[in-house]
């Protein structure tokens, strides 16, 4: 045999690199499903249906284009780990080399490179073409930068790649239209919501989900409501989908929640881009393509585009060049454990029970759930980044490393220091009054700090200011937080801390 050609589980596109110039006589393509995958962290049944069921669509449609596979599955022998079947597959076909396209994931990468090289078979790794800007421009980029900033980024991917743009200026004579992108509901909510299309289950969907729930019956979520897209052709009608019911007001609502809608105006396309499902280039023209025919404002149009554009591509950029050093990063050296009801969403937190409840269900909360709440949560409890890292990659169904750390590390926890955000995303229970009707079934009060009907969001925030004050007064983003900390008197302060220790206690019994 020529080239062993492994496809892993997020590499599943017709035009990944390695399947170019395969030579059906001599190649043989690879695939391998391992337990261990699904345990290195405590996976989402739905996660690890998706990807599974993903990849047997995917094998089966390699052989239809004649291609030779290679299938290793769950339920065949051999060890959990990835790194132990690839071993087994070495030794027994003792190709030439193995051929692979960049992994998404630091981890693997060096698994992969040592099984080979202990095999003795040479590993040639061909770059990632899915992405619209490589490690190595990414690097260019960043480099002599001080602070590394998406927006600027963004805006030379514009320009590089020609996307909403009039002769070298932005189309509608501003880059960003984020201000316009804030809303929360009114009183009434969001009324009647365009709802996603659901992918039934087909047969090969069906034993995958009877496999994860007999394998994996403890693991965390649930399988009843999985109707994610698996297969390129459903991916592309979930585009379809959403370009016509949901873009044209994907922006205005971007950041609101409300009770009972786990979608809103969302995509829901990250799980099908980050398996390579969908290219981002289709994505981002058939966004741009709306606009053009009059079908979306140019504010959605734009604020979906940065989102993929901008954002997805900065975030994978910034993983490449942080790695393996932001795994430990631990800017406020916050070492509480990761509270159990992040797994159960057991927690009278109504906000809370709401974002984890519809992430049991669905594997998905939208970006707002996942900062403002749960990660904001995080970090005003302290909790280890590498303990709530381990949780985000776990639970939702889009969660791959390159994508998940920069956002949980860097993002929501602030844990790099602020490499590539100007200040922590912290904020009180007010916030999440505003953009949620949760409080309004909430147990405790968000305007309140301490006392017994006090929000633990708005006691941890303050709690946080008065811990931070110093280094808060210092950053010209976060001055205004601090002159607000010295306004409290040395009581109040006294009874933040008191009030705070209180529900750091109890969080770890609940
Ligand atoms: C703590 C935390 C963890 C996250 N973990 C992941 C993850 O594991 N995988 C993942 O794909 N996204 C992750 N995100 C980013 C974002 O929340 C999800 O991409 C988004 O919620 C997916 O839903 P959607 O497809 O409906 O997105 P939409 O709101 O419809 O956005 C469109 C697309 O833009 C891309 N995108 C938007 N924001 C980001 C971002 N910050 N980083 C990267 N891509 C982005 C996604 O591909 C998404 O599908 C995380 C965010 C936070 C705060
Ligand atoms: S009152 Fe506080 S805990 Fe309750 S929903 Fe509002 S923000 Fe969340």
């Amino acid at each position: 045999m020529r080239n062993l050609i492994l496809i892993l589980g997020d590499q599943l596109s017709h035009d990944n690199p390695v399947l170019a110039g395969i030579d059906t006589a001599q190649d043989r393509v690879l695939m391998i499903e391992a337990a261990g995958e699904a345990t290195h962290v405590w996976s989402h049944r739905a996660r690890i249906a998706l990807f599974l069921s993903a990849m047997r669509h995917f094998a089966g449609e390699l052989r239809k284009r004649g291609l030779s596979v290679d299938y290793v599955s769950l339920e065949d022998g051999g060890g959990d780990s990835l790194t132990e079947r690839l071993s087994a597959a070495l030794a027994k076909a003792k190709p030439r080399r193995l051929l692979l396209c960049e992994p998404g994931e630091y981890r693997l990468a060096t698994c992969i490179a040592e099984a080979c090289d202990k095999a003795g078979v040479p590993l040639s790794i061909r770059p990632d073409t899915h992405f619209l800007c490589s490690s190595e421009d990414f690097a260019a980029w960043a480099k002599g930068r001080r602070e590394l900033r998406m927006e600027f980024f963004y805006r030379e991917m514009r320009r590089r790649n020609h996307v909403l743009m009039q002769d070298g200026k932005p189309e509608g004579g501003r880059w960003n239209f984020d201000a316009e992108n804030r809303a929360g509901f009114a009183k009434g909510g969001p009324g009647e919501l365009p709802q996603p299309p659901r992918f039934s289950p087909d047969d090969i969907t069906r034993e995958v989900l009877a496999l994860v729930e007999r394998r994996f019956p403890k693991h965390p979520g649930s399988l009843e409501h999985f109707a994610w897209p698996v297969t390129r052709k459903d991916a592309l009608l979930a585009l379809a989908d959403f370009i016509s019911h949901r873009l044209p007001r994907f922006g205005l609502h971007q950041d609101a929640m409300w009770s009972g809608m786990p979608f809103g105006w969302h995509s829901l396309l990250s799980a099908a881009l980050n398996l390579k499902l969908l290219d981002p280039r289709e994505v981002i023209a058939a966004a741009e393509q709306a606009w053009r025919d009059g079908a979306v404002p140019l504010e959605s149009a734009e604020g979906f585009i940065r989102q993929i554009l901008g954002w997805r591509e900065f975030i994978r950029g910034v993983y490449w060049l942080d790695m393996p050093g932001l795994l430990e990063a631990n800017h406020f050296g916050h070492e509480r454990p990761l509270p159990q009801f992040y797994w159960t969403g057991d927690t009278a937190m109504n906000c809370m029970r709401e974002a984890i409840g519809q992430t049991l269900s669905h594997g998905y909360a939208h970006h707002i759930q996942r900062l403002m709440v749960t990660g904001n949560f995080a970090l005003l409890a302290s909790i280890n980044p590498r303990l709530v890292h381990e949780w985000y990659l776990a639970i939702y169904v889009d969660a791959v490393e390159w994508a998940e750390l920069p956002n949980t590390a860097g993002m929501a926890l602030y844990a790099n220091g602020g490499r590539f955000t100007s200040k922590p995303y912290i904020a009180s229970g007010a916030y999440i009054n505003r953009m949620s009707n949760y409080c309004g079934n909430c147990r405790y009060d968000p305007k309140q700090k301490t006392g017994p009907r006090a929000c633990p969001f708005t006691t941890l925030y303050w709690n946080f200011l008065d811990r931070h004050e110093e280094a808060f007064a210092r950053n010209p983003r976060t001055v205004l937080m601090a002159r607000n900390a010295a306004r409290l008197s040395a009581a109040e302060r006294a009874a933040i801390r008191q009030a705070a220790g209180n529900i750091l206690e109890t969080i770890h019994s609940q």
